[in-house]
């Protein structure tokens, strides 16, 4: 089997523009980035806004081995399938961060037989978007300690600056810093933090914003520090919305590229899923329901972390309505659930599968919970064995719950085709009572705990004393209302990324609460997760190279 950038490379791309006219998207209302991307531009939203809604399908999966299980794959490959059978579709993923491309997990373009491209392009720098939100994150920061060193009229109190400087790469020395040393006029000496720019509420408030004028309110809304009353202080007071906004101004449209079977593909927007809300942009989402009969879209990570968010925050606010849910399980996954290490996940293991598969079975009823239909699919592994194969189908199916084998890694579009009809089946038989979990009004400790109970089977909930105090300050400052954004580790249902399985009644800790106020959700922080992830002993990055040709290699 070839790697996947060799599959990449090998594919024959179509110009952009006749990929777009799949979906009567005539050239001019594309804005061109060279001849194999481009973005969306808002004469094309002027246009569609007002055309009825094709069905949203949303792609999630079981807890991860730390591969990661195939959902963007899946997602690639049904877009193809779905092409196949000559529906009008298209899918609309993230954008890759560096910080895994070059970590451990590697870039997010699909693979084998299922991916976008340009791949390389898309895992590195793509259309800028990721430099855009990177600089508009750190002008802000850079005016703001610019602001406190030119007297600090708002009377900001350097021991509340919630506001972090971001860069896009795996960092773990820079998460605890000291600024401004030196002389006076190098600035006010504080410490600081770096986070990865994926988890900037600069990502979010753009993958949130449905257009300028909401992207200009959300960034104005921005808390960036307290004063020494205890009062917020905003970026609309540090004067820096319109600054951040121009230099969003095209981030904010929609990228278009294309899968190796030349089927559309939207990829917009990034946050990771464990530490922010894990979906792609609004905007991308709604155009795709505007220009094609089918959107398929992906959340990032397990159904407890991307889905519940995708439910809870993006459905919620953008006024979004689900019509099936594509659940994603591999055998690998289940047997790393059922305890087997992550070297051994190749060899058949049919004790591991029946006790790991506790965990698809946790999925399932989870999915249950927001009243959207959901059709299970195991995405084949070469090493899967044909009794590990049956199981899982078998579990499904003495469960009434919708099952189909996809083989997109191996067959592209042609391997989803089973899938894809049980999808288009499950659509029109099935209908969708879409409903978040919580409501909105609720006190924010209620949200947390109904999320930790009901998705995660958590048994109770515990909270740091700066936690509780901060939910407190919170309420009182009208921020109670908002929903909430879990920040947990993506491999295990609990706060513990070594409970693996379906744990069950484990006590859960709170550890940091903040409000994204533009973005327009609480955080809870749980466990240990991190806002600025480390690269391991042997990162991705010592394996990648370009040769005299510009051929990438190593990338995946
Ligand atoms: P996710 O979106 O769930 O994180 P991806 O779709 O990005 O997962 O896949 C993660 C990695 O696993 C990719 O490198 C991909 O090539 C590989 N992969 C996915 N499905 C298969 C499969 N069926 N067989 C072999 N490798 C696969
Ligand atoms: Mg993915």
């Amino acid at each position: 089997m070839k790697t996947d950038i060799e599959i990449a490379q090998e594919a024959v791309m179509k110009p952009i523009q006749d990929v777009a006219a799949q979906l009567d998207i005539p050239a001019d209302e594309l804005e061109f980035y060279g001849k194999y991307k481009a973005k969306l531009s808002d004469e094309l939203w002027d246009r569609v806004k007002d055309k009825p809604d094709g069905k949203l399908i949303l792609v999630t999966a079981i807890n991860p081995t730390p591969a990661g299980e195939g959902k963007t794959t899946t997602t690639v490959g049904l877009g193809q399938a779905f092409a196949k059978l000559g529906k009008k579709a298209v899918i609309a993923l993230r954008e890759p961060s560096l910080g895994p491309c070059f970590g451990i997990k590697g870039g997010a373009a699909g693979g084998g037989y299922a991916q976008v491209v340009p791949m390389e392009d898309l895992n590195l720098h793509f259309t800028g978007d990721f430099h855009a939100i990177t600089s508009a994150n750190n002008l802000l920061a850079a005016m703001l300690d610019n602001h406190i060193k030119q007297g600090n009229a708002l009377n900001i109190d350097t021991n509340q600056i919630v506001w972090k400087r971001c860069m896009d790469m795996n960092d773990r020395v820079l998460r605890n810093i000291v600024v401004g040393l030196g002389r006076p006029v190098d600035g006010v000496v504080r410490e600081d933090h770096f986070i990865i720019s994926v988890a900037s509420e600069i990502m979010a408030i753009l993958c949130l914003a449905d257009n300028m004028k909401d992207l200009k309110e959300r960034l104005g809304r921005i808390i960036v520090a307290y004063n020494y009353d205890g009062e917020p202080v905003y970026a609309k007071d540090i004067h820096a919305v319109g600054s951040m906004a121009a230099l969003l101004k095209d981030a904010i449209k929609p990228n278009i590229i294309q899968t190796v079977e030349n089927t559309p593909a939207l990829v917009h927007g990034g946050p990771f899923a464990n530490i922010a809300h894990g979906c792609n942009s609004v905007r991308a989402t709604k155009t795709g329901l505007k220009i094609a009969d089918y959107c398929i879209t992906e959340a990032g990570f397990g159904a407890d972390l991307g889905a519940e968010k995708f439910m809870d925050i993006k459905c919620r606010m953008a006024g979004l309505k689900p019509d099936a849910v594509v659940l994603v399980a591999t055998v690998r996954a289940l047997k790393y659930n059922g305890g087997v290490a992550k070297e051994d996940l190749g060899a058949e293991n049919l004790d591991a599968l029946k006790k790991g598969i506790a965990n698809l079975k946790k999925h399932i009823e989870n999915v249950s919970k927001f009243g959207v239909p959901c059709v299970v699919t195991l995405n084949r592994f070469v090493s899967d064995t044909d009794a590990e194969l049956s199981f899982v189908k078998e579990f499904c199916e003495e469960r009434g719950c919708d099952f189909a084998l996809s083989e997109v890694w191996e067959h592209g579009g042609e391997g989803g085709i089973a899938l894809a009809e049980k999808v288009l089946n499950t659509l029109e038989n099935k209908e969708s009572h879409y409903a978040p979990l919580y409501q909105a009004e609720q006190p924010i400790k209620e949200k947390i705990e109904t999320i930790a109970k009901e998705i995660y089977g958590a048994g109770s909930v515990s909270y740091s004393p700066a936690a509780s105090q901060a939910i407190t300050r919170l309420e009182k400052l009208g921020y109670g209302k908002l929903p909430i954004c879990m920040a947990k580790n993506q491999y295990s249902l609990s706060d513990d990324p070594k409970l693996l399985g379906c744990p069950k009644d484990f006590p859960i800790n709170i550890r940091e609460v903040y409000v994204s106020a533009g973005a327009g959700f609480v955080v809870a922080i749980t466990g240990t997760v991190m806002t600025m992830p480390g690269l391991p002993k042997h990162p991705a990055a010592e394996g990648i190279d370009v040769n005299e040709d510009g051929v990438i290699t190593g990338l995946f």
